[in-house]
Parts: C-alpha cells; sequence; structure tokens
C-alpha cells in the first residue's frame, strides 16, 4: 500500500488522479490532498478519499473549510497556508507526492517532495521551468524518483531505453526527440483574427480537457514552449536534440527517433488519466479508465512544423531556454501574470506575446543559484510584466478614448 498527497487535488489533473486512485484502493491510500480555496470540492474529494489532512493554500479560507469539514462529520486534519502545504509534501509517512498545483506556486511544495526523496510525479512544469538546476541536482543528491506526468515527457520516458542515462542520447542509439504538439484551437484560424479571440475560445482546447491557464498556454504553444525547457531539464537534452512537431490529433504523445531509422511512438487517447496511471503504478501497469484506442475509427495522423508568426511564445521559449535560467524563470513569471489578465479580458491574446517579449528584452542575465534566488527573479518579473501589462491597457483605453 503507498500513502499518496496530492499538491493540487482540486485542479483537473488533481481530479483524474483521484478517479484513478480509486480504482485501486488495495494499491494506494490518500495521505493528504490541497487546494487553493476550492473548499466544497475539497470536501466532496476528503469524503470519497478519507485523507488524514486537507489543506487550502489561502488561509482567508481556513476558518470556512474547518466549519464545513467539522459540520460534515468528517475527522482528518484541516490546515491552511503555503507552510502546511510543505509539511504534508516532505511527511515521512508519504511515499508518493502528486505535484499538481498550477503555476509558479507549485515550486516550493514539490521541492519539499524533492528534498525528502520522494517519488515525484511532476505536472507541475514550472518547477523545472524556474529552477531547473536546483531541481535535478536536489532530485540527484536526496534520491528522489521524478516521474513526468505531462502527457509528451511520460511519452518520451516510455519511448526511451530502461537503462537510459540523463544526457545520453548517442550512447543510447537516439537521434532525435520528437515533441508533439495539438496546435490548440487557433490552429487555422487566419491570423488577422488572432487580435478577437476570447478566453472562452482559448480554452476550448479541441482534444484535452485541462485548467484554464495550461489551456490558454496550449493556444499561444507557450506550453509547449515550456515543456520544451521541461524535456531539456528532464532528460539532460541540448535544445538541438529536441523537434517540434504538430500533430492535430493528439493520439501520438511524442515520439523518440533511433539512428537505425526507427522512430518509437507512444499513443493513446487524450486523457491524462493514462500518464498518471503509468507514473503511479511504474514500473508495473495499471487499469486507468481510458478506452483503449478505436484503430478502426481513427482518422488521418498529419504532422506539420509550427509557423513561427503563429507562435511568437513558442519561439521565445526556445530563446530563452538558451539564453539560461534567469530568463526561463522570466518568461514563464511574465507568461503568468500575462495569461492572467488576458483571462480577466485586460489585455487580448496577441498582447500575451507582446508582455512576454518586453519582459525578456528588458530583464538583464543573472545568477540564480539559490532558490531565493529564483524566487526574486519570479517576483521582479511579475512586476514588470504587470507594469507592461498596465501600459498596454492604458494604451488601448486611448486608442478607444480617441
Ligand atoms: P488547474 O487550474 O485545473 O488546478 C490547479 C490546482 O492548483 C487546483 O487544485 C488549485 O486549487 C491549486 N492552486 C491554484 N493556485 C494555487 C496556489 N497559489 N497555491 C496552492 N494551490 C493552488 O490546473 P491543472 O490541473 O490543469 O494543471 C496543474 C499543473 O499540471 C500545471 O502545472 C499544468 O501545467 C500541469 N499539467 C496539466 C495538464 C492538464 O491536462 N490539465 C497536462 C499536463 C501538465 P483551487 O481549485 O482551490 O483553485
Amino acid at each position: 500500500m503507498q500513502n499518496i498527497t496530492i499538491l493540487g487535488a482540486t485542479g483537473s489533473i488533481g481530479k483524474s488522479t483521484i478517479d484513478v486512485l480509486m480504482r485501486h484502493p488495495k494499491l494506494f491510500s490518500v495521505f493528504a490532498l490541497t487546494a487553493n480555496s476550492n473548499v466544497e470540492l475539497l470536501l466532496q474529494q476528503a469524503q470519497l478519499c478519507s485523507p488524514e489532512y486537507v489543506v487550502v493554500a489561502d488561509p482567508k479560507q481556513f476558518e470556512a473549510a474547518k466549519k464545513l469539514f467539522s459540520e460534515n462529520l468528517l475527522t482528518c486534519e484541516v490546515l491552511a497556508g503555503h507552510e502546511a502545504l510543505e509539511q504534508i509534501a516532505g511527511a515521512p509517512e508519504v511515499d508518493i507526492v502528486m505535484a499538481a498545483i498550477v503555476g509558479a506556486a507549485g515550486l516550493l511544495p514539490t521541492l519539499v517532495a524533492v528534498k525528502a526523496g520522494k517519488k515525484v510525479l511532476l505536472a507541475n512544469k514550472e518547477s523545472l521551468v524556474m529552477s531547473g538546476d536546483l531541481f535535478i541536482q536536489a532530485a540527484n543528491k536526496y534520491n528522489a524518483e521524478i516521474l513526468p506526468i505531462d502527457s509528451e515527457h511520460n511519452a518520451i520516458f516510455q519511448c526511451l531505453p530502461t537503462d537510459f542515462k540523463y544526457g545520453e542520447l548517442s550512447s543510447s542509439g537516439i537521434s532525435k526527440i520528437l515533441l508533439t504538439g495539438s496546435g490548440g484551437p487557433f490552429l487555422n484560424l487566419p491570423l488577422s483574427k488572432l487580435h478577437h479571440v476570447t478566453p472562452d475560445q482559448a480554452c476550448a482546447h479541441p482534444n484535452w480537457d485541462m485548467g484554464r491557464k495550461i489551456s490558454v498556454d496550449s493556444a499561444t504553444m507557450m506550453n509547449k514552449g515550456l515543456e520544451f525547457i521541461e524535456a531539456k531539464w528532464l532528460f539532460g537534452l541540448e535544445s538541438s536534440d529536441i523537434e517540434v512537431v504538430l500533430h492535430p490529433q493528439s493520439i501520438i504523445h511524442s515520439m523518440v527517433q533511433y539512428i537505425d531509422g526507427s522512430v518509437l511512438a507512444q499513443m493513446g487517447n487524450p486523457d491524462m488519466r493514462t500518464p498518471i496511471a503509468h507514473a503511479l503504478a511504474f514500473p508495473d501497469r495499471v487499469e486507468s479508465g481510458v478506452s483503449p484506442l478505436d484503430f478502426n475509427q481513427l482518422s488521418n495522423f498529419t504532422f506539420t512544423e509550427p509557423e513561427a508568426e503563429r507562435y511568437p511564445n513558442l519561439i521565445l521559449a526556445m530563446q530563452a531556454s538558451n539564453a539560461g535560467q534567469y530568463a526561463t524563470t522570466t518568461l514563464n513569471a511574465a507568461n503568468e501574470v500575462a495569461v492572467d489578465a488576458f483571462l480577466q479580458g485586460k489585455i487580448g491574446f496577441i498582447q500575451i506575446a507582446q508582455v512576454n517579449e518586453e519582459c525578456l528584452q528588458q530583464t538583464s542575465p543573472h545568477n540564480l543559484d539559490t532558490i531565493e534566488a529564483v524566487i526574486e527573479s519570479d517576483n521582479a518579473a511579475r512586476r514588470l510584466g504587470l507594469n507592461i501589462i498596465g501600459n498596454i491597457s492604458q494604451s488601448s483605453m486611448q486608442k478607444v478614448g480617441t
């Protein structure tokens, strides 16, 4: 029986994780569930999973959560705040931590789990984008097992040789990692119409059902850019080792090409329960609830190159990755505030890339060799991003006024 903490239980990945866990009550038990503020859903999940702890990250929700849990006669302990998140991520009773908080908020609790030597199922790609070197060093030092949840990285992991050594592609006979992406909901939209797309249109992904932040990132392909950076850290790759390929059907989740001409692909219906079940049970396999592929029903598979003009965020992420850790941390923070501003209707869709680019241009290279420096750099980029967003909103209002 493995004990699991789910960081970000009330999100899209968290819900899929609980769905898989509930299919295997003899293999897994839930130690703790966390939310930011959605206490009603946290209560329903606690009724289903009987955890020992629940944590609401937002301390303002603490009293409401305690009242709700006691009215419903739940005996688990209710905690609040970011220190409590870290406490349950590193608790000695825990074997597995699902790191599924969205954004930079996931960094510190995920790192605590790594430093406690847990089996960490990594959905929070931002941890690696912000602190890749520190993160990988900590995983090695504390013997943490990192298993990728992002469907692309999970697919690559499944297609690599079982004895693959970090960064050693050529000695494994590998010539390329092919990172696939759907292209999002605006793959075929005329470029001139991108100015007018709404948050709901951007969040309506054609194949995947995800949280709103990652859905917008999929529409801009920043998500693929963050995954490009994530793949470099996870597997020890150079930028030139990775090629991004558009595959709008989202059936192939990524591929590994070998020097003899073989290409190994991992396929499946687009449902996050597959990589979650794979990582939970690794190296065994368990049923996930995902229906098998029906090859008689599959439409043609297509593959194309992403257009730079349509996806400037992808290009920015690749450039940031080559510039170094300060640039990927800056880009991640700028993008978080820009996506938030877009979702709140403060800036347009194409201005997300404008904020990201200006933020990168206005940030000088700096060293990020401690976690404190990473957090300071993230905060500085958020302040800068917010200023840029303020200027953009002001100039659009002036245009409306003239
Ligand atoms: P969601 O927005 O659906 O869920 C986010 C979770 O994080 C919720 O539990 C939310 O709580 C919690 N949360 C939000 N803000 C904070 C905070 N400040 N402190 C603590 N907890 C917080 O996100 P997803 O599930 O879509 O994504 C989670 C992570 O997984 C992201 O890093 C994403 O990139 C990655 N990922 C997601 C995929 C998907 O299919 N969804 C695929 C691959 C990777 P509350 O509900 O209370 O707001």
